[in-house]
């Protein structure tokens, strides 16, 4: 039984020798791979209820192109695309960031803007009114959540 054990644990710690070996050197993941990746399922998914071949062929092309890019030596050009999608983005990502958080966090905190510093707040998800001071710029202001 024991010796089963470590035939299995001996060969688990050769495969991930093995994958440690074949990535030295390589690129890996970063904020592209994972815009791409995202995108990629967001294509293939929509393309289950719309059926388009252009949906289809767009989330493949972006998979293929994040395989690529984790696998690829040459990691300078990799750099600087990756630089390049951060910098096309910087405007858009703090929104898109907000958001998400907004949808995973929604049974247990609603987001505000503060209306004196604009601020987003995060705040427990109590339903009714509220006065909210805000820990930015210190003004309160009145908030009212419905569940
Ligand atoms: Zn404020």
């Amino acid at each position: 039984m024991n010796n089963i054990k470590d035939k299995f644990r001996n060969a688990m710690g050769r495969f991930s020798n093995r994958m440690y070996n074949f990535m030295v050197g390589r690129y890996g993941m970063d904020d592209l791979y994972k815009f791409l990746l995202y995108t990629a399922i967001f294509c293939i998914v929509l393309n289950l209820f719309v059926r388009s071949s252009i949906l289809y062929f767009l989330g493949l092309a972006c998979l293929v192109f994040a395989t690529f890019r984790a696998y690829s030596r040459n990691i300078t050009a990799r750099r600087r695309e990756n630089d390049k999608y951060l910098a096309l983005t910087k405007d858009i990502r703090p929104f898109v960031k907000l958001q998400v958080r907004r949808i995973r966090e929604i049974r247990t905190a609603r987001f505000r803007r503060c209306p004196h510093c604009h601020k987003a707040l995060r705040l427990p998800n109590r339903k009714g009114k509220h006065t909210v001071s805000c820990p930015n710029c210190h003004q309160e202001f009145k908030v009212t959540i419905r569940i």
